[in-house]
């Protein structure tokens, strides 16, 4: 589905954010459209809360609810489990990752972009911004940072 139809089918549904006025090249992806992309070689889909709330600033059973509800919506569509998070504008603190450790998950991404080495935290895992790259743009990028110089 393209076009932003509010149908109560999309993720964004979930997260309460409903007609936003945000045009459709900002809207959030359709239920259908998750499954579609989570059907792609090698494409994972992680957990990243419900309402995308900096986490840190609600209270530990805010936050249980978050990191819960939305493992829960994601695997009930997707029909597997999730085992990776990535923290909303990647905040987190020792709850946030003792809650997501109770909830199954196996590691999570910040926002920092570093370079990962063996005593690198799971809970702590950098992130690459990804922007509205075609795939060439893609390809560059990924190989600028894993190719040694
Ligand atoms: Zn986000």
């Amino acid at each position: 589905m393209i076009g932003g139809r509010s149908d109560g089918d999309q993720a964004g549904d979930w997260a309460g954010s409903g007609s936003n006025g945000v045009g459709s090249a900002c809207r959030p992806l359709s239920s259908q459209e998750v499954r579609q992309l989570a059907s792609g070689p090698g494409i994972e889909i992680g957990g990243h809360s419900v309402t995308h709330s900096s986490l840190p600033l609600l209270d530990r059973e805010a936050q249980r609810r978050e990191i819960v509800e939305n493992k829960r919506r994601l695997e009930e569509l997707l029909g597997r489990p999730l085992q990776h998070f990535s923290y909303p504008h990647g905040e987190h603190c020792d709850d946030t990752v003792s809650l997501l450790k109770q909830a199954g998950y196996e590691a999570a991404c910040t926002t920092q972009a570093f370079a990962v080495e063996r005593s690198v935290d799971l809970f702590r895992l950098p992130r690459i911004c990804v922007e509205d790259w075609n795939g060439d743009e893609f390809a560059r990028r990924l190989n600028h940072r894993f190719v040694e110089d």
